[in-house]
């Protein structure tokens, strides 16, 4: 096992290598850069860009790239080798400051929602230096920013470096308010808990759903699965343990602080958890997570499946996005302070966050919808699909005790006040406890738990990023010209808990009970991706998002519409996956095990006259019986999917989908499950639930 020390951060082109390599005024204008954003002198572009190829070609790097995150959700790259000639036979190693600030790319094959009808073809990264520079596959990657010619952001960073901006912005006016001078910037802080299934990848080979789609389509369940609870945190098998060592390894290199492995809830299921970051760095190492993960998979014989639901009637994967705020100077502003003035300047952010997920629960939603997990929220597995939030006995207590100005502490009968009174520290285990929620805070900062496990964390940072950031500035506006502040404070707190207290649950959010209470308190409660994604486009978000500078109306439209396509896409493949597997392995293979049954009958009637066949004939019977259902369905859905293609609009398209093809997919398995488990093993033609579920050992 190598030393980590000395591994880490060995592939990355950090704060540490810029030290020892740039001159001291170079390093000293790429420090400015990080921390201000300022835009860096090509002079010393050129100077950073030789310094980086020198060292990436030490480390046996020969090519580089502008690392970006098109609107996939996954990473995109082209190879460009250092190579450039020299002389009549030579070549020298090149790599120049232009090259290393803006790229050039055809955007034209990449997701662009409307923007490329209006928009030249061309798009251009651009370099985000505020996320180091590594090297992954011998290759220099640099993280870019991806944009149409036009300026339209045409990827994930970039409405998310504005987020952060914004966000920067107006809780810098709240803290100046609360006399922190000394604090320059605010930043967001994340740490995403990626969940994850590892299964064999022969098996894997064998299923074309799997292989399609990420899930399987098909597939009856085996007699055991989850609900011994005997794998969650259980003892990691040698194999997932070398898969696990190997990947930890590899990530350390790059600089991302895993931390916690283990088992996880459904069998072959695992969690990785890094220690948090700052976002943008979080959603880059999230993205070099994942894509690691399938790589090193592969390397050790299994598949990395990230499907929000990759087998049905088992627990999916999530990725729970834990977000707090900190201040240049250390301080974590959802964390309660030691003195009357932090806990003011603590209870303040608290509501900002409060009123932020109530004002927007549509958006965050809307954030964390997509075909995949449209399977889990609401599922009694994930959070429902109902955005609430949990904040604990201890923290809902003293914001009650804030609203109706009374004091928390029973005993002592004292008045809350803003700016005069002590909070309690919270101790981690009274905040912790509720799994159920989609919103909960842990002590130091919110764990937002309804994300899907492929998504970039990106969408749902950037809701979260600018609804709290719209907080802020009325908060703000509002406290920058009051007299007496500590009054317009109280004010404030009073007006925004009993304003935004509908959002705040504690209970069960599994229970049918809450769905009803939710409803009496107004909030939404949108079950599919067609069901909020107009959420997105509405006159409010558009707003929200003009407003903070996140994103024009057109760029929004333009994700509205890679989100609405993309969940067509999704179950128009699933659906012609299921009808392919069903008319060309199913049906096929069943009928040859009907086959050998009736051959069995007409041989045992031939050689003893009168003899009683019932399980033969029972078994032709009931197998006949679904295989004409399994067929029905098929050409049922062949015959509504060439409808559904010929619809224009996309939201209505969408719709029918959700309301025509899905259901009839449903009825599809349903058959087919049956069948599978009425079939002999060997005529089944692919591995099964609990091949694929207890196949790695
Ligand atoms: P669990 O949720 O499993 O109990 P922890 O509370 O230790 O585990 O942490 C979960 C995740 O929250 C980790 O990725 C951790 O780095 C992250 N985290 C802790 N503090 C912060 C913070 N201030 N901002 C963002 N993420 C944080
Ligand atoms: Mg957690």
């Amino acid at each position: 096992m190598a030393n980590v020390s000395e591994i880490f951060g060995s592939m990355v082109f950090n704060e540490n290598v810029m030290k020892q390599r740039l001159p001291k005024d170079v390093y000293k204008a790429m420090k400015k850069t990080i921390s201000d954003g300022k835009r860096l002198d090509i002079s010393i572009a050129n100077v950073v860009a030789n310094a980086m190829k020198d060292w990436a070609v030490e480390k046996g790097a020969t090519h580089y790239t502008h690392w970006f995150q098109p609107m996939t959700g996954i990473t995109a790259e082209k190879h460009d080798s250092f190579i450039s000639p020299s002389g009549d036979a030579d070549i020298i190693m090149e790599f120049s400051g232009k090259e290393l600030v803006q790229g050039e790319s055809d955007a034209s094959s990449f997701p662009s929602g409307g923007l490329r009808a209006t928009f030249e073809a061309r798009g251009y990264t651009a370099w985000d230096p505020t996320s180091y520079a590594f090297i992954k596959n011998n290759t220099l990657c640099i993280p870019t920013a991806f944009c149409s010619y036009g300026g339209e952001a045409l990827d994930k960073k970039t409405p998310l470096l504005r987020s952060m901006e914004a966000i920067n912005k107006q809780a810098m006016r709240v803290v100046k308010l609360f006399g922190n001078e000394d604090v320059t910037s605010v930043k967001t802080t994340v740490g995403p808990e990626q969940e994850y299934f590892l299964i064999d990848k022969d098996m894997y080979d064998k299923r074309p759903d799997l292989l399609y789609t990420g899930r399987t389509l098909f597939g009856a369940m085996p007699p055991k699965g989850q609900e011994l609870d005997d794998h969650y945190f259980g003892t990691i098998k040698s194999k997932v343990k070398a898969f696990m060592t190997e990947l930890n390894t590899e990530l350390w290199k790059l600089g991302i602080l895993s931390k916690t492995e283990h088992n996880e809830v459904a069998p072959a299921q695992h969690e990785l958890a890094p220690i948090f970051t700052t976002t943008n760095i979080a959603t880059d190492h999230n993205q070099i997570t994942m894509e690691l993960m399938q790589r090193i998979a592969k390397k050790h014989g299994m598949v990395c499946l990230l499907h929000e639901k990759p087998f049905e009637g088992i627990n999916g994967s999530g990725k729970h996005n834990n977000w707090s705020l900190s201040t240049n100077t250390g301080i974590n502003l959802l964390e309660p302070g030691d003195t009357p003035h932090e806990n003011a300047q603590f209870i303040t952010f608290i509501c900002a966050v409060i009123k932020a997920v109530d004002d927007y629960q549509d958006l965050l939603r809307v954030s964390v919808a997509s075909a995949g997990n449209d399977h889990r929220l609401g599922a009694n597995e994930a959070p429902p699909a109902i955005i609430s939030m949990f904040l604990g006995d201890e923290l809902t207590a003293i914001l009650e005790a804030f609203e109706n100005e009374e004091g928390y502490d029973a005993k002592e009968k004292t008045m809350l006040k803003i700016g005069v009174h002590v909070l309690p520290r919270f101790a981690k285990d009274t905040t912790d406890r509720n799994r159920t929620s989609p919103f909960a805070f842990t002590g130091n900062k919110f764990e937002f738990r309804s994300l899907g496990s492929t998504a970039s964390v990106s969408g749902p940072n950037v809701v979260l990023n600018t609804a709290v950031a719209e907080s802020l500035r009325q908060f703000a506006d509002e406290l920058e010209g009051a007299e007496n502040f500590n009054e317009a404070l109280n004010k404030l707190i009073k007006r925004t808990i009993k304003k935004h207290k509908r959002v705040i649950f504690n209970g069960n959010g599994y229970g049918d009970q809450w769905i009803e209470e939710a409803e009496k308190r107004g909030l939404s409660n949108f079950k599919t991706t067609p069901d909020c994604l107009p959420c997105y486009i509405a006159e409010k978000s558009v707003k929200l998002f003009e407003e903070h500078k996140i994103y024009t109306a057109t760029e929004i439209h333009s994700r509205y519409e890679i989100k609405i396509e993309n969940y067509s896409k999704v179950i128009n493949i699933e659906a012609l996956t299921m009808i392919d597997m069903a008319k060309r392995d199913i049906l096929p293979a069943v009928a040859s095990f009907v086959k050998e049954l009736s051959q069995s009958v007409i041989a045992k009637k031939g050689a003893v006259s009168g003899i009683d066949c019932t399980y033969e004939e029972e078994q032709i019977k009931k197998i006949s019986g679904l295989m004409n259902k399994m067929y029905n369905e098929t050409v049922k859905l062949e015959r509504v999917l060439d409808k559904v293609h010929k619809i224009d609009d996309l939201l209505e398209q969408a719709n029918a989908y959700k309301d025509s093809i899905i259901p009839i997919m449903e009825k599809l398995r349903k058959a087919a499950d049956e069948i599978e488990l009425l079939t002999e093993r060997k005529y089944w033609p692919y591995p099964t639930y609990g091949d694929l579920l207890f196949g790695v050992r």
